[in-house]
């Protein structure tokens, strides 16, 4: 048996990304910034990408910029975000408990720099955040709101649509950290009120080391990275042709896919958490509806997530506990405490995230697998 539910951690490459990649991993592998037909060529595919990134997120080409991917993107959109306050006096930041990893250290850095953050509690069990949260959180002195689209260890859709608006209203600049997301729910960028939004190409079929960072019209971003004037002088770096390549084409394959992969993921989803509400002292960790077709977390009382998952691992099933970032951390999940649960619970964790090739044969072995660890964990 192998089965992979860890498309939250990353997914496997799309053939349509993979096939679009290969010429500018051979022939094609001119700079785009020389002048001569072969730097041309390169540069022309990064234009065509570039068009049709836009065209399935509903921007400009010109709003987008390329990255080496979410952590990257959620950098500069904080930084930038946090430099334009500062020049209006403005060093307050709101963002949530639950945010990745990428998005809080970087306000830790920010918060060392003299800004102050207030983090947002969210709803026990769910970990949503409400547009009246943030509406009583901003200051005169906020510079930036960044809330996550959606979450990547609970799958929790956050109502980033009104809280968009919210912000609007104010004044105030809105990131969101739409990695997981991204390929997976409609996104139209024209329709809504987001003015830094990061994503991530290996997190839909695409290559890793590849993202984007878009960022509304009259948005100036501040480059991380100084050298040349790649990307109009926001990015410095020979950008990666192939990687930019392959994330366009996994993106428009996954935006043409997306309702029927819902369709089919919604579903087997919700036969594995039924499945998995079966096994004794379970706990169904973020929102029931509101919720990425394909997460599935759970804390199992009594157990070690860890064990749990080389448990599962020896069966063939690649799953994971806490996000990959934290592995091999002993500390719990932060995003698992926000919603309530105990350190004990929050240890006992378990995600599986179900991708483009999940089956429901799979779902059946899945809930198999994971009720037979869990009574073997508990000695049962
Ligand atoms: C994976 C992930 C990131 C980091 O993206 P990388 O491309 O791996 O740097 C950031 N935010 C969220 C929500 C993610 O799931």
């Amino acid at each position: 048996m192998f089965i992979y539910a860890d498309n939250a951690a990353t997914t496997k490459l799309r053939r349509a990304a993979r096939d679009a990649m290969l010429p500018y991993l051979d022939e094609l592998y001119g700079n785009p910034s020389s002048l001569h037909r072969m730097g041309q060529k390169a540069g022309a595919a990064l234009f065509d990408a570039r068009e049709k990134m836009a065209a399935a997120l509903g921007c400009k080409p010109s709003e987008l910029t390329f990255t080496s991917g979410g952590s990257e993107s959620d950098n500069q959109a904080l930084l930038s975000a946090a430099k334009l306050g500062e020049k209006q006096g403005k060093r307050h930041i709101v963002s949530t408990a639950v945010e990745h990893h990428a998005v809080l250290r970087a306000l830790r850095r920010l918060e060392a720099e003299g800004f102050d953050v207030t983090l947002l509690p969210v709803e026990p069990e769910t970990g949503l955040v409400t547009p009246e949260q943030v509406a009583d959180a901003i200051r005169a002195d906020t510079a930036l709101v960044s809330v996550m689209y959606a979450n990547n260890e609970i799958g929790t859709i956050e109502p980033v649509r009104e809280i968009g608006e919210v912000c609007r209203e104010k004044g105030v600049l809105f990131h969101t950290d739409a990695v997981q997301a991204v390929g997976h729910l409609p996104i139209d960028l024209a329709a809504e009120q987001i003015d830094l939004l990061s994503l991530s190409a290996h997190k839909f079929g695409g290559p890793k080391g590849t993202g984007a960072l878009y960022a509304r019209k009259g948005v100036a971003l501040t480059s991380l990275i100084e050298g040349g004037a790649q990307e109009r002088g926001k990015r410095a770096g020979t950008e990666n042709v192939a990687g930019v390549v392959g994330m366009a084409a996994a993106l428009e394959e996954a935006a043409a896919a997306l309702d029927a992969d819902a369709a089919r993921l919604i579903p087997l989803r919700d036969k594995l958490i039924a499945g998995l509400r079966d096994i004794p002292r379970g706990m169904l960790n973020g929102d029931e509806t509101r919720r990425l077709p394909g997460n599935v977390s759970f804390c199992f009382e009594g157990v070690d997530g860890e064990s749990l998952l080389l448990l599962l691992d020896g069966k063939g099933v690649c799953a994971s506990s806490r996000s990959a970032c934290t592995a091999g951390s002993l500390d719990p999940s932060h995003v698992l405490l926000a919603i309530g649960r105990s350190h004990a619970e929050a240890l006992g964790s378990l995600r599986l995230s179900l991708g483009a090739d999940t089956t429901e044969e799979e779902v059946g072995c899945l809930i198999e697998a994971v009720t037979d660890a869990v009574a073997r964990l508990r000695g049962k």
